[in-house]
């Protein structure tokens, strides 16, 4: 890209040059005073009249003087010579002089004629830049584009990654393994060569890779899988082989292949076109990472959120065999990750960031940046000094559910219709025990919805039993019950419900064996399939069993619209309440739900509610 730049620029120079040229020669030969111009007639009848004294004949334009000093000047035809227009006339004694025009403008010439050949040999001059640079690039296109990190720059360390312990545990000793090898060999340890990061998206695989450089200080080659990946079969693995190159020539070093699932997927697992030129790449990979010495102080760390498609030979021992899973963070993670987020946004005095941390279950690290960021874009777009709790509070909903989208309009009866649907849920919800609580209750359109029920969990959940799926199911098909009940017939509304609830339903059946259908698994246990490896997936069970599953899929829906029906039925008046009053106030908060369902045990949770600022 310079290159062509500082062409771009030359080409300009030779503009500038020439244009000024033009201009000094234009300055250094003012033009005369002009001599009056007459007629071709004129000219003969003075030369007939015997006035004219000296003629000067400049191409097509003939100067002369008269006798008396007058200057004039005529044209005549370029063709056509003096002579032939002075034709049988007597000028003997008039003082003719041909001025050579050619002479007269040789700079203005040069200048002339030099821009356009100037012009050319500059656009020469830039094509051929050009092409010795996608020559260059055609050259490069093997070798790696692993980014090596800069020591200059401000360095990521363990001290800006929030929670993960135990993956900082293990990745101390993976920089301790760079720091001092001989530590380790000595005692005959082997140095492990490859360690996996793995975790969902945004939970900070990148991040700690980034702090296990910074910490250990030595070199970082960075790429990421996609980048092997090129239109040209061969490419990814040059690339592979010319990255491990470097990397043994800067040892101690590590190499991080970020997002590398998009080159280590199951080899022969491809469907069409591609596929070679990954298990090429793959094959690459696993052989130099083989090839390593004992003593070459290379580790080789990688991230994926997907370890399910990954080529078991990438997993074996000697090569990636360590392997350091990132969780979700916990509500503790979350508040460090909330401080190291908000640290250098100013904040209201009466923050509390563990609230927001409690109100926030299953969000990613990324998330949290995310919602930081929003919860100041918010202050700031209010003209506000600081962010206050009220800021971020809006700003999970935003990262939740969606911006509200006020413009929306719902007419009167799609707003009743909502207004019951959504009350549908929260009542259902609210009554069984096993639902987590409800936190909001809105009809105001987010994203897709039209409306939303937010039920929000006391604390993080990792195990969830049979009764609690039932009962959620219930409390998802509260929508579509309300809607039948109070309108009789349902809308679209309750499609998205229906979709969720068939699939938890399902899993139930097919995954976690909470049905008739007995402690089995059904189908794969990945469910996640990606085109080619279950192409010609075969399921591995029969028809006979397929229609069971139907069934009893159909028993649980039917069972869980029936307990929220009845409870429904028998909350009738509290059906109406809520709903009118959603209506009228658009969002009905944790406390202003409760208090309209009577309930008063609930009230020393409501006490939590937040002060507003
Ligand atoms: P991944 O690679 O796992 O998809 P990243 O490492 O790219 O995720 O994380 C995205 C961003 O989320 C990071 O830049 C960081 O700002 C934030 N983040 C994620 N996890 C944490 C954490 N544990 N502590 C602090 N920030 C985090
Ligand atoms: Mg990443
Ligand atoms: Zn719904």
């Amino acid at each position: 890209m310079q290159k062509t730049k500082k062409t771009n620029s030359s080409l300009g120079y030779i503009i500038i040059i020439a244009l000024v040229l033009t201009l000094v020669y234009t300055m250094f030969n003012p033009s005369p005073t002009a001599p009056e111009k007459v007629t071709l007639d004129t000219f003969l009848s003075d030369i007939d009249g015997g006035i004219v004294d000296t003629i000067e004949v400049q191409g097509s334009k003939i100067y002369y003087t008269t006798t008396g000093d007058a200057e004039f000047y005529t044209v005549k035809e370029t063709s056509e010579s003096l002579t032939a227009v002075l034709g049988e006339r007597d000028y003997t004694d008039i003082q003719i002089e041909v001025v050579d025009t050619e002479a007269g403008s040789f700079w203005v010439e040069l200048v002339i004629s030099a821009v356009p050949f100037l012009l050319i040999i500059g656009f020469l001059f830039f094509m051929m830049r050009q092409a010795t640079s996608s020559n260059n690039q055609a050259l490069s296109f093997g070798k790696s584009q692993a980014r090596i990190n800069d020591p200059e720059k401000k360095k990521t360390t363990f001290k800006d990654v929030a929670g993960a312990k135990e993956a900082k545990e293990e990745l101390i000793e993976v920089v301790d393994f760079l720091k001092n090898p001989n530590k380790y060999t000595s005692m005959g340890a082997k140095i492990p060569k490859g360690v996996i990061l793995v975790g969902a998206p945004g939970t900070g695989k990148t991040l700690l890779a980034r702090a296990v450089a910074g910490e250990a200080g030595v070199p970082f080659f960075n790429i990421s899988g996609s980048e092997f990946v090129e239109m040209f079969v061969g490419v990814g693995a040059s690339r592979v082989r010319d990255l491990f190159k470097k990397a043994k020539r800067n040892a101690p070093c590590i190499i991080f292949i970020d997002e590398i699932d998009a080159v280590g997927r199951h080899r022969g697992a491809g469907m069409g076109g591609g596929h070679d030129e990954r298990e090429q790449t793959l094959n690459q990979i696993l052989t130099e990472m083989d090839g390593f010495e004992q003593d070459t102080n290379v580790i080789v760390m990688a991230a994926t959120n997907r370890p399910d498609v990954l080529d078991p030979a990438l997993l074996r021992p000697g090569r990636f065999d360590r392997r350091i899973v990132i969780d979700r963070p916990d509500i503790e993670d979350r508040e460090e990750i909330l401080h190291i987020h908000t640290r250098n946004k100013p904040l209201a005095k009466n923050i509390d960031l563990n609230k927001i941390a409690r109100q926030t279950p299953g969000f990613s690290g990324a998330d949290i940046e995310n919602l930081a960021n929003e919860a100041a874009i918010l202050a700031a777009s209010n003209n506000k000094k600081s962010v206050s709790q009220k800021d971020l509070e809006k700003s999970i909903e935003k990262v939740v559910m969606g911006p509200e989208r006020k413009s929306r309009v719902l007419n009167k009866k799609e707003k009743e219709i909502t207004a019951y649907h959504e009350t549908g849920h929260a009542i259902v919800g609210h009554l069984l025990p096993e639902c987590d609580p409800v936190h909001k209750v809105s009809i105001i359109s987010r994203g897709m919805a039209l409306g939303v029920t937010w039920f929000l969990p006391e604390e993080d959940k990792h195990l969830y039993s049979k009764t609690k799926f039932e009962n959620e199911l219930a409390s998802l098909l509260g929508g579509y019950a309300a809607e039948t009940m109070i309108f009789g017939e349902v809308s679209t509304g309750p499609s998205n419900d229906l979709k969720r609830a068939t699939d938890m339903a399902r899993k139930m059946v097919t995954k976690y064996g909470m049905s008739g259908l007995g402690a089995t698994i059904y189908g794969d246990e990945n469910d996640e399939v990606f085109l080619g490896k279950d192409f010609g997936h075969v399921r591995n069970y029969s028809e006979q069993v397929a229609s069971k599953i139907d069934e009893t899929v159909q028993a649980i829906m039917g069972t869980a619209l029936k307990v929220a029906t009845t409870i429904l039925k028998e909350n009738e008046d509290k059906l109406h309440k809520v709903a009118k009053e959603l209506i009228s106030k658009e969002n009905l908060a944790r406390n202003e739900f409760i208090k309209l369902m009577g309930d008063l045990e609930e009230k020393q949770e409501s006490e939590e509610e937040i002060t507003e600022d």
